[in-house]
């Protein structure tokens, strides 16, 4: 059994900028990519949608390279499993979001873990099961959904992957990795 991966950026990309604790900028995904199970290498994955699709059926499909068109497991790698990014590593079979609804992921500034938020149709953004389940309740065209639809785990954090400034609070060191 694999796990696949997201990989995070920064969500304003530009200028490498130097740690401060007054910075408010978040992470959330910035790529997603998937391990084939024969050759191990990680291969870009296009879309959410695809991403979750891959997902949630992994342990019955595992991810081969030859998924995406015209790429064998000859191709070189599209993506390295290395420190020049942050990569956030989910577990197999998580159910698809439903349609209509869309997941979102924030890294913590410290990069401690993720939290997941499920906007609905109508705009509104919940961060718990219990206010997705209440929402079900209250609006009747959505009844067939199930509250366990919704996912709320959050992926593992890659130690070996935070950059440094973040692991080491008092360097002073400028980020030459988090931009792709
Ligand atoms: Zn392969």
């Amino acid at each position: 059994m694999r796990e696949i991966p997201y990989a995070m950026k920064p969500k304003s990309q530009g200028t490498p900028k130097t740690a401060s604790k007054k910075s408010s900028q978040t992470h959330s995904v910035g790529l997603y990519a998937a391990q084939c199970d024969e050759c191990f290498k990680w291969r870009l994955v296009d879309t959410q949608e695809e991403f979750e699709e891959i997902r949630s059926k992994l342990i019955e499909e595992p991810f081969y390279c030859n998924r995406k068109p015209d790429v064998s497991c000859e191709d070189p790698a599209d993506i390295e499993y290395d420190a020049t990014r942050t990569w956030v590593i989910d577990k197999p079979n998580i159910p698809k979001t439903p349609v209509g609804f869309k997941r979102k992921l924030v890294l913590r500034k410290d990069f401690s873990k993720l939290d997941s938020y499920f906007t609905t149709p109508t705009g509104k953004t919940y961060r718990t099961r219990n206010e997705i389940a209440l929402f079900i309740k209250e609006n009747p065209e959505y009844k067939d959904m199930n509250p366990s639809d919704f996912d709320f785990g959050s992926p593992k954090v890659m130690e070996d992957t935070i950059p440094e400034y973040v692991s080491n609070g008092s360097s002073k060191k400028r980020v030459k990795s988090l931009c792709i």
